[in-house]
C-alpha cells in the first residue's frame, strides 16, 4: 500500500448496514479507477461520484448484482481509501448528460439519449476523486443466481435499480439468503496489528473461472432460483459442491425439464447416478445395502427429501429411477 492510502479494517459484524453491489452485464472484470481490475468474489472499486459510496463501512453486509441477479455475497472486511485520485468524464456537448453512446459507423460519432442531438466531441472534464475498494477477505459466498433481480428489489428500499450501490434491508437480506441455503462463516479473530490485510488471494481466479462455469449451465441455473443453494438430500452446501442432477439418466432430448432435475451434492449425485442412492414418488431417500457400512450415507436411509412439497419435480420419473435402481439392490 503506498503513502496515500488508508485502509479501515475488521469492524463488529453484527451491527451495520446492507448494500448491492452491480457489475456491469455478465463481465466477472471490470476496470476499477485506479488502473486495477476487480475480481467480483473479491472486492469492488467505487469512487466518490456514486449515490451512497459515502456511507459503505466496514462490518456491512455486501450483495453483488448483475442486471439479471445476485452473483453473490460477502460483507466488508476491509475498505482501502485513495484520495486525490482523478477520473476523466464525457459528457453530452448540448445537455451535459454522461448517457451517451458511441455509433458503429453513423456520423457524427456520438448521439445522446437524454435530448436526441448527435455530435462529434463530447466535453471532456478531470474531476478529483476519491477512490475506494471495498474486500470481502474470506466471507465471500456464492450465490449462483438463487436471487433473482425482482427479489433483489423486494429487498432494497430504493426504487432504482439501476444504482451502482444499491441501499437494502440488512435483516430481510440475511434471512432471505439464508433460506436459500447459504451459510456464513462467524466472525475472524483479528489477530496484531492492522488485522487481517487485503491481498490478492493466488487462488482467486480460478475460482472466478470455477464460478463463471457454473452460472454457463442454463438447467443448473434454473435449478438454483428454484431450490436455492441446497441439496436436495442433505441440505445447505456450499455451491461449489452443488451439481444440478438429471433425474431421467438417458434423456432422449438435449431439452431440460425443471422437473427432471434436482439440486444434488456432488458426492450424493454419483451415489444416484450409480445406482446407489434412489428416491421413491414419496420422496423418501434409499440408500443401497452395499453402503451399510458408511455411516455417512446409510444415515440417509428413509429421510425425506429436502424440498417443499409442492416442488415442481417429476415424481413419475423419480419413481422410474427408483424402480430400475432397487431392482439391482
Ligand atoms: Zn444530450
Amino acid at each position: 500500500m503506498t503513502e496515500a492510502e488508508t485502509a479501515e479494517t475488521a469492524a463488529p459484524r453484527e451491527q451495520g448496514r446492507a448494500w448491492s453491489f452491480l457489475v456491469a452485464g455478465d463481465d466477472r472484470q471490470f476496470q476499477g479507477n485506479a488502473g486495477y481490475e476487480d475480481i467480483v468474489e473479491e472486492s469492488y472499486s467505487y469512487d466518490s461520484t456514486v449515490s451512497n459510496h459515502q456511507h459503505v463501512a466496514v462490518g456491512d453486509l455486501v450483495v453483488v448484482r448483475n442486471g439479471k441477479e445476485a452473483l453473490g455475497a460477502g460483507y466488508v472486511e476491509a475498505l482501502q481509501v485513495l484520495p486525490h485520485q482523478e477520473k476523466v468524464r464525457s459528457r453530452c456537448r448540448f445537455c451535459g448528460s454522461t448517457g451517451f453512446k458511441e455509433r458503429a459507423t453513423m456520423l457524427p460519432r456520438f448521439w445522446c439519449s437524454r435530448c436526441k442531438k448527435a455530435f462529434d466531441d463530447p466535453v471532456v472534464e478531470t474531476l478529483p476523486i476519491t477512490a475506494f475498494r471495498a474486500h470481502y477477505g474470506g466471507t465471500w459466498q456464492p450465490l449462483d443466481g438463487c436471487l433473482d433481480k425482482v427479489q433483489l428489489s423486494e429487498l432494497s428500499p430504493s426504487r432504482s435499480h439501476q444504482q451502482s450501490i444499491r441501499k437494502m434491508h440488512r435483516h430481510r437480506t440475511l434471512e432471505a439468503i439464508k433460506a436459500r441455503g447459504v451459510r456464513f462463516p462467524g466472525q475472524r479473530e483479528v489477530d496484531g496489528e492492522g488485522g487481517h490485510r487485503p491481498q490478492e488471494l493466488p487462488g482467486g481466479s480460478r475460482r472466478a473461472t470455477a464460478s463463471v462455469r457454473r452460472g454457463q449451465d442454463a438447467f443448473r441455473k434454473a435449478l438454483v432460483r428454484q431450490y436455492g443453494l441446497i441439496c436436495a438430500v442433505t441440505g445447505a452446501a456450499p455451491a461449489e459442491v452443488l451439481e444440478a442432477a438429471h433425474l431421467r439418466p438417458f434423456s432422449n432430448t438435449q431439452h431440460h425439464r425443471l422437473e427432471e432435475g434436482l439440486m444434488l451434492r456432488s458426492d450424493v449425485h454419483r451415489l444416484f447416478d450409480s445406482g446407489l442412492l434412489a428416491i421413491d414418488s414419496r420422496l423418501v431417500v434409499h440408500v443401497a445395502p452395499s453402503l451399510a457400512g458408511h455411516e455417512l450415507y446409510s444415515a440417509l436411509e428413509g429421510t425425506p427429501l429436502r424440498i417443499a412439497h409442492d416442488a415442481p419435480v417429476d415424481r413419475a420419473v423419480i419413481a422410474d429411477h427408483h424402480a430400475a435402481t432397487v431392482a439391482t439392490w
